[in-house]
């Protein structure tokens, strides 16, 4: 029974796709967390602004 290899998002690493790869796509947990604190900057990539919040009336 073959079982799919899928390739690691981070390093490219070939990742048996089964139970026992618990970070699929990813090979690691180490690679699982850069990718995910890559997607944070991503979000963090907030414009300039004044503290001053805005007043609505
Ligand atoms: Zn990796």
């Amino acid at each position: 029974m073959r079982q799919p290899i899928v390739h690691c998002p981070q390093c490219d690493h070939p990742v048996t796709w089964n139970k026992t790869s618990l970070f699929r796509p990813f090979c690691s947990e180490r690679c699982k967390l850069i990718d995910l604190g890559q997607w944070a900057k991503e979000s963090y990539r907030i414009p300039d602004t004044d503290e001053k919040p805005q007043e609505e009336k």
